[in-house]
């Protein structure tokens, strides 16, 4: 079977679901096409379910751009689809006072990208507003909250499907082909068939890449390697310490053993940072013995056994363990030569924050001429 339609998403993740309602609702003819048995199975599934302010990431780039502009529309898009979520506010912990001057430089920088209300706490301070932690000093980002991001990707595919876009679950794209300012692609599953469209957005998350180097006519040397940073989780048993997530200062490659509640009011530690050659979700148990150690510089009365192994997600990494670290890349025809081609590559975190404003960017890259 052959079919011509405009545009295809590739993955129905938090951000194909995102584009998809947005190109929809912009008027375009929006299929995606998602290998899965249904919307969010990969990393949108399996991630921390927290809507940051925008803290981390350096001034004028993507991530900061799009967390800051994605946090904001997310909360008002919550808000008026009644989804679950919660603006409980977090605190980074210094443990150490070595560690201190890093909150006043943290500070700065999400000042730098629009962050607002971020305030700066002694031990004391931080203490009565968290009585089980302990630390030397911490900063207050009170636009920081939690999702349920199942009920919001549920409401993007209500809202992509109520203007008109269609879904096709079980169906892999295998390859595809520029053929005369169109892309075909193979679309293997149940019901193979050949598509033909107009604008194809490659949202395929950790096989973003693989998918892109399947496309003939998509020149290969702007086409990241993909490196795989997992991040493991652990639950803990009974109720939580604390009100807000509680995070420590960042490490290389992740933002440190954190604790967050999710709208069940569950605590969890993690994610840890793993590099990992390939896609594999479990949790290795003796993993516990780092988060004790981790978790117990501000939650001293942790005791033994409280955790268990939880679940895993991967950080599709586009730059290998000990690069520098790497913003979105949103790549249109400008950068590929290829008419009707966006690929997004190294969507990490914040890409759940951020994807309302990602896809934004996308459907103003596709109206383009
Ligand atoms: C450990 C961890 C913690 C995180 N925590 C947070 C957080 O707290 N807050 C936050 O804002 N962000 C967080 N993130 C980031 C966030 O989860 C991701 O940025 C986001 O989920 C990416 O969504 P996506 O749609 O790009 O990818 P995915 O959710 O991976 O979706 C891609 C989809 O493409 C499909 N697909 C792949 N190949 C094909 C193909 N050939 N044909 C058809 N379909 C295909 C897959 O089946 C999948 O459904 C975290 C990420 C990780 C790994």
């Amino acid at each position: 079977m052959s079919f011509d339609v405009d545009c295809v998403v590739a993955g129905a993740g938090v951000v194909g679901l995102a584009v998809a309602r947005a190109l929809a609702l912009s008027g375009r003819e929006v299929l995606v096409i998602e290998a899965a048995e249904g919307i969010g199975t990969e990393t949108s599934s399996r991630n921390s379910e927290v809507i940051h302010a925008g803290i981390y990431y350096p001034a004028g780039s993507m991530m900061a751009r799009t967390c800051v502009a994605g946090r904001r529309l997310l909360y008002a898009y919550c808000a008026e689809r009644g989804i679950p979520h919660k603006n409980c506010g977090k605190l980074i912990v210094a443990t150490a006072e070595d560690e201190n001057a890093k909150l006043a430089a943290i500070k700065a920088r999400a000042e730098a990208n629009g962050v607002e209300g971020m305030k700066l706490l002694s031990a004391g301070e931080a203490q009565r507003l968290e009585p089980n932690l302990r630390c030397t000093a911490a900063l207050l980002s009170p636009t920081t909250g939690v999702i349920d991001s199942h009920a919001y990707m549920l409401a993007l595919q209500g809202d992509a499907e109520h203007a008109g876009a269609t879904f096709a679950f079980h169906s892999p794209i295998a390859a595809g082909r520029v053929r005369r300012g169109r892309i075909e692609l193979d679309v293997g599953g149940a019901e193979p068939m050949t598509l033909s469209c107009r604008l194809f957005v490659n949202s395929a998350g950790l096989h973003a890449p693989m998918l892109a180097r399947r496309i003939d006519g998509m020149p290969a040397e702007q086409i990241p390697q993909a490196y795989f940073a997992k991040g493991n989780y652990f639950t803990l048993t009974g109720r939580s310490p604390f009100t807000r997530l509680i995070y420590p200062v960042p490490v290389p490659g992740g933002l440190g053993v954190h604790i967050t509640i999710d709208m069940g009011g569950q605590a969890r530690f993690g994610p840890d940072v793993q590099w990992i050659d390939r896609i594999d979700y479990t949790v290795d148990p003796r993993r516990a013995d780092a988060f004790y150690e981790a978790v117990r510089r501000y939650w001293p009365d942790l005791k033994d056994g409280q955790i268990q192994p939880g679940y895993a997600g991967i950080r599709p990494k586009i730059v290998p363990q000990g690069a520098p670290a790497q913003d979105f890349v949103v790549q249109g025809p400008a950068v590929h030569g290829v008419p009707g081609l966006i690929n997004l590559f190294g969507i990490e975190s914040p890409g759940l924050t951020a994807s309302l404003a990602l896809a934004r960017h996308v459907t103003e890259l596709a109206a383009r001429p």
